[in-house]
């Protein structure tokens, strides 16, 4: 039997995430040197502003399968890689009706979200966006909500959430309808980013022409 010897391209589970791969290597005899890559996370990415996909008005999901489950899963993993508080499907260029988030203390995995009512008090707090790199501004939302949604194993959740987890619920739920929180922001607030905006929108054009050449 020949020795076994493991290749890691870095030490941390981020930067393996990071590439999409394990790259494994192992001596089966003294002579013979074999590689093995195995697909860790199905190639998500973030998708940017400029995508159609983050205009897009996502779809209800049907059947909760496994396969969702596992997207789920990984989607969690995903976000707290990239430190944010929630993630939700357009943004890894699915147009379906679910979002994680990771706020108040409590991930939760949301599949058909509703927001069944609002409270009538708002509060402006800053908020960015990983579809929105580099642009954070002021939003003002609800600070009370009740929301009913189905988790992973199908159940129908209703809650009321409040300050923090109601902000980061509204913010995802918002991605399913294929708003951005820079549609939020009064015109005069939004004439500040506009730059930023078309900077954003004209990097991703450049990517996607750049992926098309391939
Ligand atoms: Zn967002």
């Amino acid at each position: 039997m020949g020795k076994a010897i493991l290749f890691f391209p870095c030490h941390t589970g981020a930067h393996v995430r990071e590439h999409g791969f394990l790259l494994f290597g192992f001596f089966c005899k003294p002579h013979i040197f074999m590689y093995f890559t195995t697909q860790y996370y199905s190639s998500m990415r973030i998708y940017i502003y400029g995508e159609k996909v983050l205009a897009d008005t996502a779809q209800p999901v049907g059947v909760i399968t496994s396969e969702l489950c596992s997207l789920l899963n990984e989607m969690v993993l995903f976000m707290r890689d990239k430190h944010g508080v929630g993630l939700a499907s357009p943004q890894i260029g699915v147009s379906q009706r679910f979002f994680v988030m990771d706020a108040g203390g409590k991930v939760r995995k949301v599949i058909n979200p509703e927001i069944l009512s609002f409270g009538n008090s708002t509060a402006e707090m800053e908020e960015g966006c990983l579809s929105l790199p580099g642009i954070s501004m002021r939003v003002r939302r609800s600070k009370r909500i009740a929301v009913r949604y189905q988790n992973e194993t199908g159940e129908t959740v209703r809650e009321e959430l409040k300050d923090y987890p109601a902000r980061v619920f509204q913010h995802e739920f918002d991605h399913l309808n294929g708003i951005l929180f820079v549609d939020r922001i009064a015109q005069i607030a939004r004439r500040m980013v506009i730059r930023d905006l078309e900077r954003l929108a004209k990097k991703t054009e450049e990517v996607k022409y750049e992926a098309a050449r391939l």
